[in-house]
């Protein structure tokens, strides 16, 4: 009877050893599957990865180009507007000695009861820098503006636009049929 029993004991031992291998043989292909399956998912995830790096990185690219582009138009516009300024600036510079000229003329009119004299027109346009004299011998151009020095022989003194008025009559917008008289 004892030698029965401990047969089946020894056998059962032997049986409950071969289960206890396989559910070790299962669990350590159930970690290796694990650790492929895992392995596949880490390659996916790093692809995945790189392709948002990549495209996170084209997307700074671009707002980096935009940002650049809207600098620089930007810059353009800055400048426009400065050389915008400078030139309204120099243009209310050159209108100003025109401006105090007008004004002498009006007090001057209120004075005389409204008459000019031309020789007084003269003076003071020279001595406001309106009007500049220019020593000539032979007949102006065109170029010099109006002026009927050819009327008194030469040589002559020709009394021409200062370079202020100059500068103003070639900067205002000039309406069609109007400009300097004679020429
Ligand atoms: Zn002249």
């Amino acid at each position: 009877m004892t030698t029965d029993l401990d047969a089946l004991a020894a056998r059962l031992r032997e049986d409950a050893k071969e289960l206890c291998a396989e559910d070790q043989r299962d669990e350590h292909f159930q970690v290796a599957d694990r650790a492929l399956v895992s392995r596949f998912r880490t390659a996916e995830i790093e692809e995945a990865a790189a392709d948002a790096l990549l495209a996170a990185r084209a997307k700074i690219d671009r707002l980096h180009q935009e940002q650049a582009e809207e600098d620089a138009g930007h810059t353009l516009a800055l400048k426009a507007a400065c050389d915008q300024r400078d030139a309204a600036l120099q243009r209310a510079k050159e209108a100003e000695t025109l401006a105090l000229f007008g004004l002498a003329c009006l007090d001057e009119a209120r004075r005389e009861l409204g008459d000019l004299d031309g020789g007084w027109i003269e003076d003071t346009g020279r001595t406001m820098g309106v009007l500049t004299a220019v020593e000539v011998t032979e007949r102006c151009t065109a170029d010099e503006g109006a002026c009927r020095c050819e009327e008194y022989g030469f040589p002559t003194t020709c009394v021409r636009d200062s370079e202020a008025v100059k500068a103003y009559r070639a900067a205002r917008p000039v309406p069609p049929g109007e400009g300097a008289p004679g020429g």
